[in-house]
């Protein structure tokens, strides 16, 4: 079993490029920003507070991510990408752990850099198919629907998260620079990173990833 994770800032692209590599390579996408979403959705104390900081765009107590993550980790055998996780030193950590105690031999860590303005324009225009789950982009011609507002997959109304506004995503992105940096050096200490420049358009990010994957399968 092997795994991928992302250190990307919101809409550095993480979710779209997981999707293509789940789509093509198999990996099982895991994000944990969806299993908190499925979570939240459930009649307990635990969701509304989910529901809280979902909303504020701050970061949830890492011992629920961890636990929801274990669960789903020890659930599965198949190649996967962590889509979000982890997001701080502490969460890292526990994801050692975890690769040694779930056997998980080969540990990918792709960082995909964006810059808060990028970020900003990108989460503004972001929307989401709530039936297929595909990701689309008011603000970058690649990513538009073909008719404003509706998915070219299913025809379905796309909707924006509630999470996806101006004040959350600097509360967002300032989560990102206290703590996903601190990941940077940590996975560079351990000769683990990959970086890619994010502003590129998502066919050549992907490219950058299949290269990453494939120099790695050819050791
Ligand atoms: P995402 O879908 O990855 O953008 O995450 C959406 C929200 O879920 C974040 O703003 C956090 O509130 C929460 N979240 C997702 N992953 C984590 C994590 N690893 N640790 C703590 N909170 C998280």
């Amino acid at each position: 079993m092997k795994g991928i994770i992302f250190i990307a800032p919101p809409t550095a692209g993480k979710g779209t490029q997981a999707e293509e590599l789940e789509k093509k390579y198999k990996f099982l996408h895991i994000s944990t920003g969806d299993l908190l979403r499925e979570e939240s959705k459930k009649e307990t104390l635990e969701a509304l507070y989910i529901n809280e900081k979902l909303g504020s765009g701050e970061l949830v107590d890492d011992c629920l991510v961890l636990d929801l993550l274990e669960k789903k980790l020890e659930s599965i055998t198949e190649n996967f990408i962590l889509d979000g996780f982890p997001r701080n030193l502490n969460q890292a950590v526990f994801l050692d752990k975890i690769l040694d105690k779930f056997n998980i031999k080969k540990l990918y860590v792709i960082y995909i850099d964006i810059d808060e303005e990028t970020a900003k324009q990108r989460i503004l225009g972001r929307l989401q198919c709530p039936k297929c789950k595909k990701i689309y982009n008011s603000m970058t011609q690649e990513l538009k629907p073909i008719k404003d507002g509706i998915c070219d997959s299913c025809g379905e109304v796309l909707i924006k998260r509630t999470d996806d506004n101006e004040k959350t995503i600097k509360e967002r992105f300032n989560h990102y620079l206290e703590n996903t940096m601190l990941l940077i050096d940590y996975y560079k200490n351990k000769n683990l990173l990959y970086h890619i420049d994010g502003k590129q358009d998502k066919e050549k990010v992907f490219r950058s990833i299949e290269k990453i994957l494939g120099s790695e399968n050819n050791d």
